[in-house]
């Protein structure tokens, strides 16, 4: 809830791991935080299947499941949700202003949660075909690949749980890489490896998706890096797993960003600006894990915090000020 002045304490941006927590905690402080949860609420982990190194579950649990827990935790402590996705910032002066499409919010402290967004390969068709056999999200979409052939794009711990996942339901999986080696962790590439429905196409790229949104999806050509030499490939759909950018687009030309536009953190979860606070993988191009978001959640809750008590202190040397 807004202070006497319309003027909110705490507002959070994003709903995945780093934001509900930072959310349980602001509201277990008495800060009455406003979450807004943009386009996709719970974030990434709701495309996951089996979550199985989050602490606490020793059989795993379900990733659409653990973010309605955590949202759950979040409004049971007092955290307001609001859906939608903010337009526009301005993070120059308190209070800093937020633009839900043409609602204004405006708060003293503001926490950024707002993660990353999944890696296309920038192919013609590729956009046209979304949703109609070009995919990203194995969870949503495998279903519909039963008794069929599907390609799965990319090396690390997305590409091979997700051909795990799609090997339930395909007759064979084709996991395209365009190196010779996998970046997935040793327990899930060994899994995909070893897996008999799963074969590798290595040292390789999509080079084409052929097909339109009339016809459909009508299977890839595939690059060898090393020969150059193209082939077609038969598949009914592909799915891509080649990592994440940052969502700080809205943030650009205000906050410090990295080269690859991560939000640059000091001190924990400080911002460049005094009292704007980033958590999660909007901050983080190395860890991206849910633990480390919520963790880091957590630290931007209590950081704001203290930068809150101090705006009430005249001896404040926080930010210089
Ligand atoms: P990632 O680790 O960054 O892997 C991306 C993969 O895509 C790499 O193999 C990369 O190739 C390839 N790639 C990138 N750009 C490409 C392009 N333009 N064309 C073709 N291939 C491209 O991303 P991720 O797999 O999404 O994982 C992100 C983080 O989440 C990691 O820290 C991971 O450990 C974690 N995660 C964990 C689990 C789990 O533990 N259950 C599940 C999912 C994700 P190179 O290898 O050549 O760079």
């Amino acid at each position: 809830m807004p202070g006497k002045n319309g003027i909110h304490d705490q507002i959070i941006l994003g709903s995945g791991p780093a934001g509900y927590t930072a959310a349980i905690y602001a509201s277990r402080s008495n800060c009455c935080p406003l979450l807004i949860a943009g386009l996709q609420p719970g974030g990434q982990l709701t495309g996951t299947t089996l979550v199985e190194n989050f602490p606490g579950f020793p059989e795993g649990i379900d990733g659409q499941e653990l973010m309605d827990r955590m949202r759950d935790q979040a409004v049971h402590f007092g955290t307001t949700l609001v859906d939608g996705e903010v337009t526009r910032v301005e993070l120059g002066e308190q209070p800093f202003r937020i633009w839900l499409e043409d609602r204004v919010y405006r708060c003293r402290s503001l926490i950024i949660g707002t993660g990353a967004s999944p890696r296309m390969l920038g192919l013609a068709n590729e956009k046209e075909l979304y949703g109609r056999g070009v995919s990203v999200c194995a969870t949503c979409d495998g279903f519909f690949y039963r008794d069929k052939e599907v390609a799965v794009v990319g090396g690390g711990d997305t590409a091979m749980e997700d051909a795990l996942f799609l090997a339930r339901f395909a007759t064979k999986v084709t996991v395209i890489h365009r190196r010779d080696e996998l970046r997935a962790g040793p327990v899930l590439a060994e899994r995909a490896l070893q897996h008999p429905k799963i074969e590798f196409s290595w040292d390789s790229v999509v080079s084409a998706i052929h097909g339109d949104s009339k016809a459909g999806f009508q299977g890839l050509t595939v690059q060898n890096v090393k020969t150059g030499q193209e082939q077609p490939l038969a598949s009914d759909g592909v799915f891509i797993a080649i990592g994440h950018h940052p969502n700080t687009q809205l943030f650009k030309g205000q906050l410090e960003m990295d080269d690859w536009g991560y939000l640059v953190t000091r001190n924990g979860t400080e911002t460049s600006v005094c009292g704007v606070f980033a958590a999660g993988d909007v901050q983080d191009p190395d860890f991206r894990q849910a633990i480390t978001a919520a963790g880091s959640g957590c630290m931007a809750a209590i950081q704001s915090q203290h930068y809150l008590e101090c705006l009430e202190d005249a001896d404040c040397r926080q930010c210089g000020k």
